[in-house]
């Protein structure tokens, strides 16, 4: 294409893409936007068709994510039966976007096009520099005559200054047909900065009757079969709402791809080459949805979700990656007694690049609150089966005390202020003080756990399940338990970090309501949470 050619397709687009015509003001206004279409020109070389819609593109709704002090992460998909009746399924498909300082998008501060291209799903993933620091701004995209719905992000302080407070809220395991995403609507009208999602974005598993929803489809394995399952949950309004609301930072856990697979080790029989290939295929599509960076696009069956994030110097969040770079579980079961397995040192969840990345960054921490955002319970959870033996689900850290020892040892590290742990994965509440040595109640505290509830997963619930309660009495570490759908809305201060249980009254019909069930505080230069 020549360049004369391509500067008049270009133009045509830019009307095609908005649906307002630009005036010579608008570009001195926009300032930057002119740049960035020249920029944006080069880096997508010969430009995508237009391409008409005669449905609406953007029913998956827009995404931000991992914000930082300059930049975000905008996203949008657009949609697979939309590109289909219009013809476009196989070819790239232009997009335009803005970014604005209201939501009325009367002061676009940035514009500019990219494309969107059937590779990667036509998802969108642009990553925006040169932003001003901790500002809100509202974002929509264009494709055809549709316009996107608008969505709020922020970006992060700058890394030299202490902000008087960050807030964020953070959640996992939202099952699709175990209940309506009620909490994800309730999220969404926090005032907070951020939302850190833990893991369990979809479940693979094949419908079941008789559940508060149906989908109706079989166990995911396949790239299509994991795109169609994202476009699933992706279409309800409740999660988009939680996504328009403000940026999110995600990880994974196992659903994303199998229940407690462990880096290429499944569940089941499905051998370690098809699970790879099945890796795969659900890495690229927790990809395709999520508004993540390039930094985390897989490449195969691997995928850099491990990454960290700073919030000034307040807050220095560790995001971990449990699932991928794990040893196998040890013992066969989930609640077993131990075995030699069990206490080998060379066991563990991080994987050693993943560890030496975490102990180097914790090492140089200069932040008030140091946060690993992970998956799995850090707490010991002592239990005793039905003949009285000891036992310990392998699936958490409990299955992995060697690493778990290395790991508190780093966060209790002299230069490390203010470790706290965030979790998903079990489905409950749980405020735990992280001892250096679970057994003796006087040993240390090294760091304080927040574990969180799931969105769905599992029901309604019980205020106790009757596995926690028989529990308690063996764990003198645990502070606080319930087992009800919800999230925990974290409010960080310089001088303290208050943790607030949020519960939603039923998950399994529409509508329930919210209320807050304890809020637990960690004061500066001290471990342990206390009641707020
Ligand atoms: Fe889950
Ligand atoms: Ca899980």
């Amino acid at each position: 294409m020549s360049d004369r050619t391509r500067s008049k397709h270009d133009e045509t687009h830019w009307f095609d893409l908005f649906d307002r015509r630009l005036t010579r003001r608008d570009f001195v206004r926009v300032g930057a936007s002119a740049a960035a279409l020249v920029g944006l020109g080069s880096t997508t070389g010969c430009s995508a068709r237009a391409v008409r819609f005669t449905r609406d593109p953007f029913g998956l709704g827009v995404a931000s994510g991992d914000p930082s002090p300059d930049g975000i992460v905008l996203w949008a998909r657009l949609g697979a039966d939309a590109l289909l009746e219009a013809g476009a399924s196989e070819r790239a498909a232009p997009v335009g976007w803005e970014l604005a300082a209201d939501d009325g998008f009367r002061d676009i501060v940035r514009s500019g096009r990219t494309e969107a291209r059937p590779e990667l799903g036509h998802s969108v993933h642009l990553e925006l520099e040169g932003l001003d620091p901790a500002r809100e701004y509202f974002y929509r995209f264009h494709a055809g005559d549709a316009v996107s719905p608008v969505g709020r992000t922020k970006t992060a302080p700058l890394r030299a200054d202490t902000p008087d407070r960050f807030d964020f809220a953070f959640a996992s395991c939202q099952h699709y047909e175990q209940g309506h995403y009620t909490a994800l609507r309730h999220l969404s009208e926090e005032s907070i900065d951020a939302v850190v999602h833990l893991g369990d974005y979809i479940y693979e598993t094949a419908a079941v009757d008789g559940r508060p929803r149906h989908h109706g489809a079989p166990e995911t394995y396949t790239l299509d079969d994991y795109r169609r399952r994202y476009t699933l949950y992706r279409s309800d309004p409740d999660l988009q709402a939680a996504h328009h609301a403000a940026p999110w930072i995600v990880t994974t856990d196992d659903h994303e791809v199998d229940n407690d697979y462990a880096g290429a080790s499944a569940d089941d029989d499905q051998s370690p080459e098809a699970l790879l290939l099945r890796r795969a295929a659900a890495y690229q599509a927790f990809y395709e949805f999520l508004p993540l960076r390039r930094s985390s696009m897989p490449s195969g069956p691997d995928m850099r979700i491990y990454r960290r994030l700073d919030f000034g110097a307040l807050l220095g969040m560790y995001v971990l990656d449990t699932r991928q770079h794990r040893s196998d579980q040890p013992c066969g079961a989930d609640f077993s007694p131990t075995c030699d397995e069990h206490l080998d040192p060379a066991r563990g969840l991080l994987g050693d690049a993943q560890r030496r990345w975490l102990f180097d960054g914790l090492k140089d921490s200069s932040t008030r609150w140091n946060v690993l955002a992970q998956q799995v319970l850090m707490a010991r959870f002592r239990t005793y089966d039905d003949a009285g033996a000891e036992v310990y689900s392998m699936d958490k850290w409990d299955g992995y005390p060697a690493e778990r020892r290395r790991v508190l040892e780093a966060l209790g590290a002299p230069g490390v202020r203010n470790p706290v742990v965030i979790t998903g994965d079990l489905h409950s509440n749980w405020v735990s003080r992280l001892h250096e040595d679970f057994s003796d109640e006087r040993s240390r505290v090294i760091a304080t756990e927040f574990a969180g509830t799931s969105l769905t997963s599992g029901g309604n619930g019980l205020e106790q399940h009757p596995i926690g309660a028989r529990a308690l009495p063996h764990n003198f570490h645990f502070d606080f338990y319930n087992s009800q759908r919800g999230y925990v809305v974290v409010s960080v201060t310089p001088d303290r970090w208050t943790s607030t249980y949020r519960r939603v009254s039923t998950v399994e019909a529409p509508g329930g309501a919210v209320d807050t069930l304890g809020t637990f505080v960690v004061e500066d230069g001290r471990p342990g949470a206390v009641p707020g």
